[in-house]
């Protein structure tokens, strides 16, 4: 091909969606008269491309391959890049900047396994959804001694390594995607390249094996994804030294979920995999005994052994050093908390006040966690609460008391969860000092917009808006830095910035989570009583909509979302009653320091909690939200001191398979995640750069009178620029490059192909 093919000139700025209208308008005329190649739409939303035959103006004949001919309006018209452009690795090199062209584009790649694809500095991943000969020893090598240089994951580590080791800054890799997307797999390849490097010895290669265990339980089925991660993670790779990994966990799928999905694999992985000697030591049934586990009608994957896995995460507790006697007794807890959702209450008094039938279920669960059923059944059934100096004992309805045993199911996985984190940490950590500099790669779960949305894709969604903001901060200021490097004259380029919606979700005391936390922390607060509030106090911003019932809208930077909030202040209190708290720090059960650590420091934070607010400081929480955003900042403020490599990935269906390839879907994904805007920002200011020499090269034998080519390559190229009136404003001469606003040298682009 082409050697200059990578600075072909970009005549036009990408169409975003908002006016695109105009933009086509301008390019579809001139494509017309060009009778250039050119898109246009089919009914079902899809582009085609076609030859225009002729133009009348408003009105044009196009030829699709087929040879149909077809009259279509000229200004729905959008042109098309030369063949010569097809499938360039770089979608800044496309001369026209279109929807179609960026869809056909990665098509056209995707088609022949090319999975990978630059967006300016955002590497575009599309899943294949089988494997593609792309990875292993020979691919890292040729990564490693630069002798390949195709977009790949490899690449976009390489780089965060060389980096980090000529700037001395820390690193980060930022995967994102919708759920399916291909995130977690990005993330391993990722490790693969890391762990290469560091010689199959590092911490990198423990890191991989320790893989399965967060697998285990922290993914679950789902509708969109066999394998979905319910968490977030950040894993931290500190250079030489150590690593660490830190986790946001999606707690609600202990208790619940949807027809068609499951639970946390390791539940199904340990009723089909324990021996039955661990079973009867733990009391363990098959999964269909479990409510927690029937109620979603769906017990195993295609093509996964669970019995096979859960041999898998023996061996990485074994490699991470949980000892036998701990790994039982992590497998009793589990055992626990599936009985727990067999407990079932009866009415016990004219006020309609429950408790737990003393059934197996609640035998179980008392045996397994080590207390008495007493005290068991008394946790489940009371809330104790201080006034003044004063202890009152409250009995629970039904609902009360279904909550309170979810509750407490969900605090024993999530606490089980944290001490399997810090225990795979702790080993990662052995005998090495943490110094030196680190990579961090975050996956974590995107955007999140479904037909009814709840309090986690409302959590999800507020976390996506903060990376967002860290993706628009961090490309802008690397445009800009260029700008400065090379020495031009540069006034700063506004972007379509997300700190509004931001504000909605963080503002104090008048903004979503504020007010969330104050409706549930008031007794007599619902669902609809917040919403209520949100649309009195929330209505005057225009990111906020209410709407009919209990429901508000948002508008996301990646969309709107209408947000049901049925459940939220329940999901958000996540009430775990000092009675509860002290039955398991004090029952003889295997793992007490699980639940003396993590759960009692929870108590001793700030209060957010219906009933707790007569009570000490030893009875206080957190609401759920708020620890969501605390742990936000701290993951923020940790990536702020990196330097970011963005990953962007797509699902190209929805239905998991190889080769199909849904235009409407990757575009949406596309508009959402913001790679068509960084292409159009890093193309905005003066996106087209080329070297003084290149310039000279490509166009100097256009000039009309020779100016001697034995002038330096500055001189032609302003003579070129004064040949053609190329304005003033439209271009600024750095050090070594020339800058180009968009569009500029599209008509010297033009001349030379036609000349
Ligand atoms: P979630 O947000 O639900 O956790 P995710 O973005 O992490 O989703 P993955 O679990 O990484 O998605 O990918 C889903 C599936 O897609 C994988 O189980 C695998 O089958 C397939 N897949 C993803 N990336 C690749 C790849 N590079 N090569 C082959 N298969 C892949
Ligand atoms: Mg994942």
């Amino acid at each position: 091909g082409d050697e200059d093919l990578d600075t072909v000139p970009t005549p036009l700025p990408l169409v975003s969606t908002f006016h695109r209208e105009r933009r086509w308008a301008d390019t579809s005329s001139y494509a017309a008269k060009k009778k250039l190649q050119s898109w246009f739409q089919l009914s079902n939303g899809d582009w085609e491309l076609g030859k225009i035959l002729s133009t009348s103006g408003t009105e044009s004949v196009i030829s699709p391959p087929d040879g149909k001919v077809l009259k279509v309006k000229t200004e729905s018209l959008v042109p098309a890049n030369p063949d010569i452009l097809d499938g360039v690795d770089d979608l800044m090199q496309l001369s026209y900047l279109n929807e179609p062209s960026v869809l056909y584009n990665l098509q056209y790649r995707y088609n022949r396994d090319m999975i990978y694809t630059k967006a300016g500095p955002v590497l575009v991943a599309i899943n294949p959804f089988k494997e593609v000969p792309l990875y292993g020893n020979n691919y890292i090598e040729a990564y490693k001694n630069k002798s390949m240089e195709s977009p790949h994951v490899y690449a976009i580590t390489d780089t965060a390594i060389r980096e980090m080791i000529r700037d001395e800054v820390n690193q980060s890799i930022i995967i994102s995607g919708e759920s399916g997307a291909g995130k977690t797999e990005t993330a391993k390849i990722a490790m693969q390249y890391l762990a290469a490097l560091g010689g199959g010895s590092g911490i990198e290669y423990e890191i991989l094996k320790t893989n399965p265990i967060l697998e285990a339980f922290g993914n679950a089925k789902t509708l969109r994804n066999d394998n979905s991660s319910r968490f977030g993670k950040l894993i931290e790779i500190h250079f030489s030294e150590t690593g660490k990994i830190s986790v946001l966990l999606e707690k609600s799928r202990v208790v619940q979920c949807m027809e068609g999905e499951r639970s946390y694999h390791i539940f199904y992985q340990l009723c089909a995999g324990a021996s039955p000697k661990l079973r009867e030591k733990i009391s363990l049934k098959i999964a269909s005994e479990y409510k927690y586990l029937r109620q979603s009608n769906c017990y195993t994957i295609t093509g996964v052994d669970d019995a096979e896995r859960f041999r898998g995460v023996m061996e990485a507790l074994d490699i991470v050093h949980v000892s036998k006697e701990d790994q039982e007794s992590v497998f009793a807890m589990l055992a626990a908390v599936l009985w727990l959702g067999n407990v079932s209450f009866s009415i016990v008094d004219n006020e309609n006040h429950v408790e737990p039938l003393a059934d197996e279920g609640l035998t179980t669960v008392a045996k397994l966690i080590g207390c008495n059923v007493g005290e068991l059944k008394l946790a489940l059934s009371t809330r104790k609460m201080r006034v003044g100096n004063d202890t009152i004992v409250q009995k629970l309805s039904l609902s009360q008391a279904i909550d309170t045993r979810d509750a407490l199911a969900k605090s024993i996985y999530s606490c089980l969860f944290d001490w399997l984190v810090e225990q795979v940490n702790k080993s990662l950590a052995v005998g090495k000092r943490r110094t030196g500099r680190s990579i961090s790669i975050l996956d974590i779960y995107g955007f999140e917009s479904f037909e009814r949305n709840s309090f986690e894709q409302f959590c999800i969604n507020y976390a996506n808006e903060r990376l967002q903001q860290h993706f628009n901060r961090h490309l802008f200021k690397l445009e800009q830095e260029e700008y400065i490097q090379d020495g031009i004259d540069w006034t700063k380029v506004d972007f379509d910035d997300n700190q509004d919606c931001l504000n909605l979700f963080e503002k104090k005391p008048l903004g979503l989570l504020s007010l969330l936390d104050e409706e549930s922390t008031f007794p007599n607060g619902t669902d609809l009583t917040f919403a209520n509030k949100l649309k009195q106090h929330l209505n005057s911003n225009s990111c906020f909509r209410g709407e009919r019932g209990k429901a508000f809208s948002v508008s996301h930077y990646a969309g709107e979302v209408t947000y049901d909030t049925t459940g939220f202040l329940e999901k958000n209190r996540d009430l775990l009653h000092l009675d509860s708290i002290q039955l398991l720090s004090s029952c003889s059960c295997h793992l007490p320091q699980i639940f003396a650590s993590n759960m009692l420091t929870q108590s001793e934070k700030p209060v957010v909690g219906p009933l707790y607010k007569a009570g000490g400081a030893d009875s206080q929480k957190l609401s759920v939200a708020t620890k969501f955003k605390g742990q936000l900042f701290q993951l923020m403020q940790r990536l702020e001191n990196t330097t970011p490599h963005f990953i962007r990935c797509i699902k190209p269906n929805n239905s998991q398979s190889p080769g199909s390839y849904e235009q409407g879907l990757v575009l949406q994904q596309l508009r959402c995640c913001g790679v068509l805007e960084v292409v159009r920002i890093s193309r905005s200011g003066f996106p087209t750069r080329m070297s003084h020499q290149k310039f000279a090269r490509r166009y100097g034998f256009l000039l009309l009178e020779s100016v001697a080519y034995s002038q330096d390559p500055l001189s032609i190229s302003v003579a070129i620029l004064h040949q053609f009136d190329i304005l003033p404003e439209m271009y600024q001469v750095g050090y070594t490059k020339l800058f180009f606003r968009t569009g500029q040298i599209g008509v010297l682009e033009d001349t030379r192909n036609h000349t």
